[in-house]
């Protein structure tokens, strides 16, 4: 697979950009092979959820369960077939969990980098990816950046990843290194979600959220998700935070 390139243009949500993808593209599957699949606690609920089966059965199936170089956090990426290098969920007719495929699957040909600068002041650009085996690049369907976040469903997808991000830089500039037991925390949260769940049914968090949060964590994955990720900025990363002005 060729290193991608990308552009030196940095766009904004109004930019526009030409691109089109569709089954019966010449290099259609192409840019399924040998990819650095990382997956952020939701797409891993998404996925997870979609092939309905439990958290560690999906990591030993699936994915490789590592600690982020940059960040030390926990992180779970796709492991490509041995083989050849082929997603593990790619089929002949296409992605197999395409209506829950990864954000960066979604984003794709965009790349999205969004956080908080070095004075805390939230950002958000994209910048164009260029491979030479993709040829959406020929299309001439004018998109804006803003048109293709909604066409490719990310709207969830970017909410829960600037949570998380929340945290990533929270650990980036906590002054310690984290112990085996926050580690932990972490991991269950992003995930292992059905070891977090017995933990918020004991109402051993009910000094930290309400009893309507609570309740709607229990009956919804997407909501116990958020709970956790919150849970996480109020506890392990709360002095951090509160240094930057946040909640
Ligand atoms: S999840 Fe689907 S779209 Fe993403 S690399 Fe795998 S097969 Fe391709
Ligand atoms: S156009 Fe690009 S994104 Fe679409 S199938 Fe081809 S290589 Fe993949």
């Amino acid at each position: 697979m060729d290193q991608p390139v990308f552009d030196h243009r940095e766009l904004t949500l109004d930019d526009v950009f030409e691109f089109a993808c569709y089954p019966g593209i010449s290099c259609f599957n192409l840019c399924c092979y040998d990819v650095n699949l990382v997956l952020s606690p939701y797409d891993f609920l998404r996925l997870r959820r979609a092939l309905k089966i439990p958290s560690r059965e999906f990591i030993e199936k699936f994915g490789e369960l590592h600690l982020g170089d940059v960040t030390q956090l926990p992180v779970v990426s796709v492991r490509m077939n041995v083989h050849d290098f082929s997603c593990p969920f790619l089929q002949k007719e296409g992605c197999s969990v395409y209506e829950d495929r990864p954000s960066s699957c979604r984003t794709y040909p965009l790349a999205r980098f969004a956080g908080r600068d070095e004075e805390g002041r939230p950002f958000e650009i994209y910048r164009i990816i260029r491979e030479t085996h993709c040829k959406g690049h020929f299309e001439k369907r004018p998109i804006s950046v803003k048109e293709w976040i909604k066409e490719q469903g990310l709207e969830p997808y970017y909410a829960f990843n600037d949570l998380f991000g929340e945290i990533v830089f929270a650990r980036n500039r906590l002054d310690r290194p984290l112990s085996a037991d926050e580690l932990d925390r972490i991991y269950i949260v992003c995930y292992e979600l059905e070891r977090f769940r017995p933990l918020v049914e004991s109402g051993e968090l009910k000094d930290l959220f309400s009893a309507e949060e609570i309740e709607s964590a229990l009956n919804d994955e997407e909501e116990l998700l958020k709970l956790g990720l919150n849970w996480l900025k109020k506890t392990i990363f709360r002095e951090v935070i509160q240094e930057e002005g946040g909640k």
